[in-house]
C-alpha cells in the first residue's frame, strides 16, 4: 500500500529538497510515499490571492485566513483522509504516533505562517500536532519532521531489523554503537561486542539501552512495564550508578 500524503503549504519549495534526497527520495522512488506540496495560494481570496488578514482584537502579525485553508481540504480530504494541522499547543509528537500515523492510507498536512490560523480551523482537522515546545516561523519544518519520522517506518523503507532496535521502538533509548578502528584516541571498545557471544551481546546492549534512559530520560521509564530480565538488568544499574 503505498501512503499517501497531501501538504498544504505557503512554501512548497521548502518541502521538495529535503523529501527528494537520501532514504525519503528512496521511499518516494520506490513508491511506499506518495508526497504532494499544495500552495495555499491556489485558494487564496481575489486578484491577489490573499490568505492572511490582521487579528480580531488587535496586536502584532497577522492570521491565516479560514476560507483558502476550508476550500484546500475541501478539495483534497476524502473519506479516508486524516487531516493534521501542525501547531505549537499541538500533541506532542512521539515515536508511537509516527508508527500509528504510518499505518494510514492518507494524510492531509497543514502548514500554517505567520501567528498561526484563525481558530475556526481546528474545527475541520482530526489532529494538531507540535514538534516540540519551541516556536517555529511556520509549519513547514514540522511537517517535514513528522513526514520524516513516518515514512521511514513504512514497511519495506528501511531494514526492520533498524526500526525494531532505535530509540524509543520499546519506550527506552538506544545502546552504544561502536564502528571500527577498534581503539580511538586511547578508547577501546567494549570487549563484549567482539566476543562472538550473540547472547550476551544482546543482554549488554538491553542493560545500556536501560543505563541510557535511567540516566537521561528516566520520564520514559514512569509508565512502561519491565520484564523480569529487564527489572533484574535496571536494578544492576541503579546500583552501580548508585
Ligand atoms: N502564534 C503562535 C503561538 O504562539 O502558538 C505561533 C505561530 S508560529 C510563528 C507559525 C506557525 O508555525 C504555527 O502556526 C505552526 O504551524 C508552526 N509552528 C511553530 N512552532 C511549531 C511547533 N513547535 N510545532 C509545530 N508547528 C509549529
Amino acid at each position: 500500500m503505498t501512503l499517501e500524503i497531501d501538504v498544504l503549504t505557503l512554501f512548497p519549495a521548502m518541502l521538495e529538497g529535503p523529501l527528494s534526497d537520501s532514504i525519503p527520495g528512496r521511499i518516494r522512488e520506490r513508491g511506499l510515499a506518495r508526497i504532494q506540496t499544495h500552495d495555499l495560494r491556489r485558494w487564496g481570496l481575489g486578484r491577489h490571492r490573499s490568505v492572511d488578514d490582521a487579528t480580531y482584537g488587535g496586536g502584532a502579525g497577522m492570521i491565516l485566513r479560514p476560507e483558502p485553508v476550508a476550500a484546500a481540504l475541501d478539495e483534497l480530504r476524502r473519506a479516508d483522509s486524516t487531516v493534521i494541522l501542525l501547531d505549537p499547543a499541538g500533541e506532542p509528537f512521539r515515536q508511537a504516533r509516527a508508527h500509528q500515523l504510518a499505518e494510514l492510507p492518507h494524510l492531509i498536512l497543514v502548514c500554517p505562517r505567520y501567528e498561526g490560523v484563525d481558530e475556526r480551523i481546528r474545527g475541520l482537522v482530526d489532529l494538531e500536532i507540535s514538534i516540540g515546545d519551541y516556536v517555529l516561523t511556520g509549519g513547514e519544518l514540522a511537517a517535514l519532521v513528522v513526514i520524516d519520522a513516518l515514512i521511514r517506518l513504512l514497511p519495506g523503507a528501511i531494514e526492520a531489523e533498524s526500526v525494531a532496535e532505535e530509540s524509543f521502538a520499546n519506550g527506552l533509548l538506544e545502546y552504544p554503537q561502536y564502528t571500527r578502528p577498534a581503539t580511538f584516541r586511547g578508547q577501546g571498545i567494549p570487549a563484549v561486542l567482539t566476543g562472538g557471544d550473540h547472547g550476551a551481546v544482546r543482554t549488554w546492549r538491553l542493560k545500556e539501552s536501560l543505563r541510557r534512559t535511567l540516566l537521561r530520560r528516566p520520564d520514559l521509564l514512569v509508565e512502561r512495564s519491565f520484564s523480569p530480565e529487564e527489572e533484574r538488568l535496571r536494578d544492576e544499574v541503579a546500583q552501580e550508578e548508585g
